[in-house]
């Protein structure tokens, strides 16, 4: 007889595994290193930016009350005294009418007060005029105008990226406190699956899930280890997943998780002694997806369907493995946008569509990225996004306002969608 399981809302099944997450350690790695890890200490400005008080144009330091009065018709004069460019400093003392050609970024003469762009002058010899009266700190970049001493500007928690490489190296962070990585494996199941290099026999098809989850690993920075592909065979199987719990921190398992004849994934979690936290969720594609929890770790059973396994992982384990990380925003972001087509299909379950999604003057629109099944792979190639329709409804239609789930962006959510 057919095991009857009983289907969890998305919201629970992803409840029930971050709160089974347990966050790993920090490490300290070299600011080069650090790309695309998780900052696992605030970032904390260690001097005043900027240092000093300088000049963000090209152009001549004055004092400001030395211009007033200055106009069209009576321009006023200066004398330049000394010249600087950035990295430079001037230690003249400026009297009444004297003006020190400056570089951008050079450090502004203690008795200067305001710039005066080379666009703001006429020039002869060692002097300029100019035509406007300027106040005092007028195009000064102002000592801690960015950031004062002690103060937290990144929280821990923060995916590093290109922008927050280039804060810790203004504040000197040549090492850096991250979250440790987790080690993933990835085990694909099914006596169908022949290699990537391999020619197709008849019945046969190429493991195209493996090569996937190890991208969407790569894509949060994380690690993996293949424990390849094995035939739907129980002891063999069960074997290899042993050895995968042993050597990493979390196992993706791809296949073998529903209830036909050859899907031993079930009968494995049973040997293993595996806590099953659901079997079954409210979603298509991939409501055979399966999570459980053994020694401490979890084993994400995908189906072997892809559209159903790229969003299995996404929903699933991404959250999940950022979370060990550390990461303070783990769910994928989201946003609503125009359905710019018609979406006929009933949703008895929440059902995720592989969608592309772009922001135009009109607002952000979303589209099925073409064929949908939860076999599909080209959907999944084409897409940037999800679409998320709601269980109980009837379809919907082109100008529906629906819910979206964005992909690959470095910045997360903190909350499952709402
Ligand atoms: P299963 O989850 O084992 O019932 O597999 C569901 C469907 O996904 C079947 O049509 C499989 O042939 C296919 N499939 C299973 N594993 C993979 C894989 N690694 N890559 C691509 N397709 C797969
Ligand atoms: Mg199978």
């Amino acid at each position: 007889m057919v095991e009857k399981r009983k289907p969890i809302p998305v919201r629970d099944a992803i409840e029930a595994i971050m709160t089974r997450v347990k966050p790993l350690r920090a490490e300290t790695v070299s600011l080069e290193e650090s790309y695309g890890r998780i900052l696992a200490e605030p970032i904390i400005a260690t001097e005043d930016v900027p240092a000093f008080t300088r000049s963000p144009y090209d152009g001549f330091a004055i004092r400001a009350e030395d211009s007033e009065g200055a106009s069209g018709e009576y321009r006023k004069q200066f004398t330049v005294i000394d010249h600087i460019g950035a990295g430079e400093v001037c230690r003249k003392p400026l009297a009444k009418g004297e003006a020190v050609r400056i570089m951008t970024g050079a450090p502004l003469p203690d008795d200067a007060n305001a710039v005066v762009m080379l666009e703001q002058t006429v020039e002869s010899g060692n002097t300029f005029t100019v035509r406007k009266a300027f106040h005092a700190n007028e195009n000064v970049s102002m000592r801690g105008e960015e950031a004062k001493k002690g103060e937290v500007l990144l929280d821990a928690g923060h995916f590093i990226h290109p922008g927050v490489i280039a804060l810790l190296a203004t504040f000197g962070y040549d090492r850096v406190k991250v979250s440790a990585k987790p080690l993933v494996g990835i085990l694909a199941t099914g006596s169908e699956l022949v290699d990537v290099s391999q020619p197709l026999e008849p019945g046969k098809i190429r493991n195209s899930n493996g090569p996937m989850i190890a991208a969407q690993l790569k894509r949060i920075g994380v690690e993996s280890r293949s424990y390849g592909m094995k035939e739907d065979d129980l002891e063999a199987c069960l074997q290899i997943v042993k050895t995968a719990l042993e050597e990493a921190d979390c196992l993706i398992t791809t296949g073998g998780v529903s209830v036909g004849d050859f899907d031993y994934l079930p009968e494995i979690y049973k040997r293993l002694g595996a806590e099953v936290l659901f079997n079954k969720v409210a979603m298509r594609p991939g409501s055979v997806t399966t999570v459980t929890h053994a020694d401490g770790k979890l084993l994400f059973g995908l189906s072997g369907n892809p559209s159903a396994c790229f969003s299995g992982f996404e929903l699933f384990a991404r959250p999940a493995l950022l979370k060990m990380m550390g990461s303070r925003k783990p769910f994928l972001p989201y946003a609503k946008a125009v359905l710019a087509e018609d979406f006929t299909k009933a949703n008895p379950f929440t059902r995720f569509v592989r969608a592309v999604y772009q922001e135009t003057p009109e607002g952000a629109k979303v589209a099925p990225a073409g064929f949908n099944k939860s076999s599909a792979v080209s959907s999944i190639a084409k897409g940037n996004a999800m679409i998320v329709l709601p269980g109980g409804t009837r379809g919907f239609q082109a100008g529906d306002e629906v819910d979206v789930l964005l992909l690959g962006l470095d910045e997360g959510a903190e909350n499952w969608m709402i």
